[in-house]
């Protein structure tokens, strides 16, 4: 049977499974290896985070690229930024603290160490990543027409899955106010031209603050490099001193992602201990009902036996393959 290998980076589209592997590291001390480099990047973002920001959603994340371009074809089509009223802008904007607590409630303040490993080594969290992939794969209509609607709200309303309802940057945002970096506006050499505003994504009136504290800035540095006016609008650690140009920022976010995967890659966090057996086994079994889960819930298994069994796997696996 041919197969491609699974590259360990797509385990940061499990982030449920990683805010797991979070808390129990936490209360067990124990990395788990079932999808070790889903932590690390969940880790290197909650970093950025608390240091640098909420850029990882401008410079990092898929979606950010994804809406940006989605941003370009709203302009396109309207001619205009159309903004919807604040009565509506901000009740919605809380819709993804509420996905955010509720994660966060099931998780942290639900899950005992106990259950926290119970689900960690079950069979559902084992094939999260196959999942994953067979859900794309085996789309189904109502996932299609899901997507089409947020495609086309997307298109509608700019920003409308990062402002709206992604959890991940809600996480970020909030941690962002901890961050001692900030835009700030020098107000004595600004002329009040507004190209800040204008051209700020998410509708932050930049022009009117002297440093911008909202949770919706993603410091993509925009309204930066649209200032006219010398070091006026700048990104810093306190006012008028330390300014980072933005390829330098930008450049800290990079390294800082590069340098968390090489830390896993070194201390042998990154790529996990299911073996291609495994995973062969896995795929064959996919349909059993031991893979499966109601709600918050996996299927009842037996730990031990369910290792056993794993480690046989691999080990016959391990004889078959010529080393
Ligand atoms: S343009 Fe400026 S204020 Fe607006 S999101 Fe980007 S960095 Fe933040
Ligand atoms: S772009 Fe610069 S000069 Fe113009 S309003 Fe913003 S901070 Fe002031």
């Amino acid at each position: 049977m041919s197969c491609l290998n699974r590259p360990p980076g797509i385990e940061a589209f499990l982030p449920i499974s990683s805010l797991v592997s979070l808390k129990y590291w936490l209360v067990t001390g124990i990395f788990n290896q079932v999808h070790p480099s889903g932590l690390i990047i969940l880790m290197i973002v909650l970093t950025t985070g608390v240091l640098l920001k909420r850029g990882f959603c401008s410079w990092v994340c898929p979606l950010g690229l994804l809406t940006e371009y989605l941003n370009r074809l709203h302009k396109f089509i309207f001619r205009k930024n159309v903004k919807l009223p604040p009565w509506l802008d901000y009740p919605l904007r809380s819709l993804k603290y509420l996905i955010l607590a509720f994660f966060l409630w099931s998780i942290i303040l639900q899950m005992g160490a106990a259950v926290l490993d119970y689900f960690i080594y079950s069979p559902y969290n084992m094939v999260a990543d196959i999942k994953m992939l067979y859900f794309f794969k085996d789309i189904s209509h109502f996932t299609i027409w899901v997507l089409v609607a947020l495609f086309v709200l997307s298109i509608l309303i700019r920003n409308f899955w990062c402002r709206y309802l992604c959890p991940y940057g809600a996480l970020v945002g909030v941690l962002s106010f901890l961050s001692i970096f900030k835009v700030h506006r020098n107000e004595d050499t600004c002329t009040d031209c507004r190209k800040c505003t204008r051209t700020c994504p998410v509708d932050i009136k930049v022009h009117k603050t002297s440093c911008v504290m909202s949770d919706e800035c993603h410091a993509c540095l925009k309204c930066v490099d649209a200032c006219p006016e010398k070091e006026t609008l700048y990104i810093s650690a306190s006012k008028g001193n330390g300014i980072l140009k933005p390829w330098i920022y930008a450049t800290a976010i990079c390294l800082l992602f590069m340098g968390g995967s090489l830390a896993g890659r070194i201390t042998g966090y990154w790529q996990n201990n299911i073996s291609t057996h495994e995973y062969m086994f896995h795929v064959r079994h996919l349909d059993l009902p031991i893979y499966q889960h109601t709600r918050a819930n996996v299927s009842a298994y037996n730990k031990e036996s369910w290792l056993r069994m794993m480690q046989g796997i691999r080990q016959t696996g391990e004889k078959r393959s010529p080393s």
